[in-house]
């Protein structure tokens, strides 16, 4: 099973894929936690992308599909996974999709989660995340058994520094122009489902293993 979750930032992703991974034997490949954990190494790939991110960018496509091969191709191999936050450009795609050429693999599904930006916003703002296993809660729909530490691992739960009103807008807008786009370039290829997540993780659940 290789699949992607495609989608806005907040609508949603990681709490699905770390759903699925549960029910199906999946890892999950988060390019944004990957990034993170260079933040926290210190490394010199962290500090580049700890400024870009703060900003609401994206980091270069360069840089993810190197991040991206090693992972899928070259160390890790997973023959099951979930990719949440990959790709998010038409370059990344395309990289992509070389890859799998050229490692004789293929994808099998590419699930869009959608939801109205008023409810997106909600989310991101009330969303916080642990700092030691990037769980991610929500303060009112998912809240943590005791307030700020994780109930997985127990580590401090803190809101991530891009989920602030300032940076949110800007992520919003740098997913309609760049990774929106993926939507028409899978559905093309026949490998598009859109799922409604509008509802509770466990609903949008439901409907995704439908789908699966
Ligand atoms: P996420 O946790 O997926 O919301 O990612 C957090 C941030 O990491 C994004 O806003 C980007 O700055 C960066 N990032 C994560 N994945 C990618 C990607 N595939 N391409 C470029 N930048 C990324």
């Amino acid at each position: 099973m290789k699949i992607i979750l495609l989608g806005p930032p907040g609508v949603g992703k990681g709490t699905q894929a770390q759903k699925i991974c549960r029910d199906y034997n999946a890892v999950q490949i988060s390019t944004g936690d990957m990034l993170r954990n260079e933040i926290k190494g210190g490394t010199e790939l962290g500090k580049k992308a700890d400024e870009i991110i703060k900003a609401g960018k994206l980091v270069s496509d360069d840089i993810i599909l190197g991040m991206i091969e090693n992972k899928l191709f070259v160390k890790d191999k997973p023959v099951n996974y979930i990719l949440d936050g990959f790709p998010r450009t038409i370059p990344q795609a395309l990289g992509l999709d070389e890859m799998y050429a050229k490692y004789g693999e293929k994808l099998d599904l590419v699930l869009l989660l959608e939801a109205p930006e008023n409810l997106i916003i909600d989310r991101l703002a009330a969303r916080r995340s642990c700092k030691v296993c990037n769980q991610v809660y929500h303060l009112v729909n998912m809240p943590p058994k005791v307030p700020g530490l994780c109930d997985k691992c127990g580590g401090e739960l803190f809101q991530r520094e891009d989920d602030k009103p300032e940076t949110i807008k800007n992520r919003l807008k740098v997913y309609t122009e760049q990774t929106e786009p993926l939507a028409s370039y899978y559905r093309e290829k026949g490998l598009l489902r859109t799922v409604d997540s509008t509802d509770s993780p466990e609903d949008v659940h439901a409907r995704i293993k439908k789908i699966l």
